[in-house]
């Protein structure tokens, strides 16, 4: 049996940040990578993880905001390009709409690509399934998947994976609900959505702007405490913090969701791998 391995491609946040690629992890079961979110930049990081992108055929969105969503066209097109012929993406109601959009944006731009010879499957028929509503995902991956929403201020589903023995739970954007607790109980990983990390962008500002939004967002994402409080609830082996804004104080990050969670905490960083049985980290 193949075991369960997660590679951070991206963990950051819609503020443009060189340190960290917008939103997105792959999954992998063997030579089966699953790719969740595709913020910007996510088709460069698959090459640096050494995933090459034509060989992403399931491609899971938790919600269309922006900043997971940036990286579709590149890796539409990009992986299309280099030879993946197939594709099925699964997400919120919206997802047709976005795709059949990009497609038409660029229909000339697919006509003469194709025209050069190349095959039009894997761009022309890239099959959608939006979810409805929580429950199972039937996809024809050899895992079982299911989808809870979260609160957000979009229709946002977390996703759980897991085979016969492993699991890893990826929450999407969420603001701190039974939900998430429910989708990730006793997860080997959780990756979840720390975006209230304490961040230097709004830590002690004058702005009254950027204080609404930060006291905005808190109904909108988690911290690494609730983090921390709901990977210990749910009882999840790893806990991996992700969707950070630029600059955060990675200790502080760390300390605020150990002091309420007995298992291990990471602070996530692009191209990060990490295994769950021995939940060992290696970098690529
Ligand atoms: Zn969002
Ligand atoms: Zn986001």
């Amino acid at each position: 049996m193949d075991e369960l391995k997660l590679t951070l491609l991206g963990t950051g946040s819609p503020r443009p940040d060189l340190e960290r690629s917008g939103p997105s992890q792959v999954i992998s079961l063997g030579d089966t990578h699953i790719l969740v979110d595709c913020g910007e930049g996510t088709t460069a990081q698959l090459m640096k993880a050494g995933i090459a992108p034509q060989s992403i055929q399931y491609l899971f969105m938790t919600h269309i905001h922006s900043d997971h969503i940036f990286g579709y066209g590149q890796f539409l097109l990009g992986g299309w390009g280099l030879g993946r012929r197939k594709l099925t993406v699964i997400g919120p109601k919206g997802m047709k709409h976005f795709h059949e959009t990009l497609i038409n944006l660029f229909k000339e731009d697919i006509d003469y690509r194709t025209s050069l010879g190349r095959p039009g499957n894997g761009v022309r028929d890239v099959e959608i399934i939006e979810v409805e509503e929580a429950g199972l995902v039937r996809t024809d991956l050899p895992l079982k998947i299911t989808a809870a929403e979260m609160v957000h201020n979009v229709k946002t589903f977390g996703f759980r994976f897991e085979t016969d023995d492993q699991t890893v739970v990826i929450s999407g954007d969420t603001a701190p609900t039974p939900n998430i607790i429910e989708l990730s109980r006793n997860a080997d990983i959780l990756v979840m959505d720390a975006c209230l990390a304490p961040t230097a962008v709004y830590r002690n500002t004058k702005s009254a702007e950027l204080q609404e939004i930060w006291n905005s967002l808190q109904k909108e994402h988690c911290s690494p405490e609730q983090a921390g409080e709901i990977a210990q609830k749910a009882g999840v082996k790893t806990l991996v913090m992700t969707h950070f804004l630029p600059n955060i104080d990675e200790d502080e990050t760390y300390n605020e969701a150990v002091n309420v969670f007995d298992g291990e905490v990471i602070v996530g960083e692009d191209l990060l791998v990490i295994e769950p049985k021995a939940s060992a980290i290696e970098s690529v």
